[in-house]
């Protein structure tokens, strides 16, 4: 297959990336890569999905991981997947015979392991310099579930569901094959209903994930419904305001240091350091505006906040409303800053899953979350137009018009980054507006 055709059917399919941010694939794909890792690492606690699908789908993933290989001409592809997940790994090697090409790289039981720049060091020691993009040293990181999607794509099949873990304090976890646009109170419900008062709902990780109501919905790049107590420091965290958060950096932030000694950017050579821009806003500094600028070389992980400072502070979140400051005034981020070595502590300095786990208090809601064998039935979905990088995609249909399931209902934009959006089920349009198409069923 030509790279320009496989490009064309991921956009047609709506194919994004669907771990993070949700970034269109088919922009992902470059002949500049010579190597591909797919990324199994998981690293978020609680979340079971990739492994699932991984060991469900190894054969269909393991060829079209070779195969985008071929089409992209990249020499060495790689299976990035945590040792720990026993029978994924034994089902990767039971395929492997078949796959001469592929190697499979064991990652270490640590935070954020899944992170691209971290995963790119893991399986090639290539270091991404600060605010560029694995492609730049000539790899490309693809995610467990966009790459079954692809293969899917090839059965001309687009994205239509996603695999969402439900846990927490819900009766019954378990992983859903969930259609876009079923909303969290659908998903909470399948899970069997809420187990206690006063919980939060995080769509996401614990660490990365955002609080959300029950009327929030799935989209490409859901990967868990989190209910959590409400009084878990970690969800305290996430309802506190930069205001208040400055104010105790304010009064204190000892400047130990072990935020900036234990970010896995930092370790890596980036010029992050989280510590060194607590010292600057918590004390009003003016004359040195790096580390603000330096901000935008935060992966916003969350270790610094949840992880390494003792007193509680919120490094994460300041620098993060700094960035996002910066970039609303149109400031870019420093080209081509001084990178340092990779730290020879580094080995020792990163985050045990186990021991992040418990400072979290998640231990209790460590279960697994089995695939569920039957569907989930909703009658409604919400569909959002904007679940990706880039443009928005355009609604094409209007209310009252009967769709079938896997319709395109909204097209991607013109001459922009952007990819198609299709119809989950069969149901009829029962509104359009500029963020959503609602389908009833
Ligand atoms: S770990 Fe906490 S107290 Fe120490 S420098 Fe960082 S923000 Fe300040
Ligand atoms: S969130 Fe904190 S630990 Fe993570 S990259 Fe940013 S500064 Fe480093």
């Amino acid at each position: 297959m030509k790279i320009e055709d496989l490009k064309s059917l991921l956009r047609e399919n709506g194919i994004v990336g669907a771990g993070g941010a949700g970034f269109p694939t088919y922009a992902k794909l470059d002949k500049r890569a010579d190597t591909l890792i797919l990324n199994c690492a998981e690293c978020e606690p609680l979340l079971r999905l990739h492994r699932q699908v991984l060991k469900m789908f190894t054969h269909e993933i393991l060829s079209t991981l070779s195969l985008i290989a071929k089409t992209v001409e990249a020499d060495n592809v790689y299976v990035g997947v945590k040792g720990s997940y026993k029978r994924t790994v034994e089902a990767i090697n039971a395929e492997l015979e078949s796959f001469p090409n592929i190697k499979v790289c064991k990652l270490p039981e640590v935070y954020p392991a899944g992170d691209e720049v971290v995963l790119t060091y893991e399986a090639t020691g290539r270091v991404v310099p600060a605010g560029e993009i694995p492609l730049s040293v000539g790899v490309t990181v693809l995610n467990v579930e966009t790459v079954y999607n692809i293969y899917r794509a090839m059965q001309n099949l687009p994205v239509t569901h996603k695999y969402v873990t439900v846990t927490g304090e819900v009766a019954s976890p378990v992983t859903v094959y969930a259609p876009i646009g079923t909303s969290v109170r659908d998903l909470i419900k399948f899970a069997g209903g809420v187990t206690a008062e006063n919980t939060a709902i995080i769509l996401g990780g614990p660490m990365m994930g955002n609080l959300v109501s029950e009327a929030d919905v799935v989209t490409k790049t859901t990967n868990a419904v989190l209910v959590l107590p409400e009084n878990l420091p970690l969800v305290q965290k996430k309802l506190s305001k930069t205001a208040i958060d400055m104010k105790r950096a304010m009064s204190a932030c000892c400047q130990c240091s072990y935020c900036t000694s234990l970010c896995p950017r930092n370790l890596l050579g980036h010029p992050i350091d989280p510590s060194a821009f607590m010292y600057a806003a918590s004390n009003g500094i003016t004359n040195d505006a790096v580390p603000y600028l330096n901000s935008a070389f935060c992966s916003g992980c969350g270790l610094c906040e949840m992880y390494s400072c003792g007193q509680g502070l919120s490094p994460r979140m300041l620098l993060t409303a700094c960035k996002s400051s910066l970039r609303a005034k149109g400031v870019k981020p420093p080209k081509s800053p001084e990178m340092h070595f990779v730290d020879n502590a580094r080995p020792n300095r990163m985050i045990p899953l186990s021991r992040l786990r418990s400072r979290l208090g998640l231990d209790p809601y460590n279960k697994s979350a089995p695939v569920a064998e039957k569907d989930i039935k909703v009658k409604k979905l919400k569909i959002l137009l904007s679940q990706h990088i880039g443009a928005p995609a355009t609604a094409i249909v209007c209310k009252g018009d009967k769709v079938e399931a896997g319709q395109i209902i909204a097209a991607a934009a013109e001459n922009a980054l952007s990819v198609n959006i299709h119809a989950s089920l069969s149901g009829t349009v029962a509104e359009v507006n500029n963020k959503s198409i609602t389908i009833t069923l």
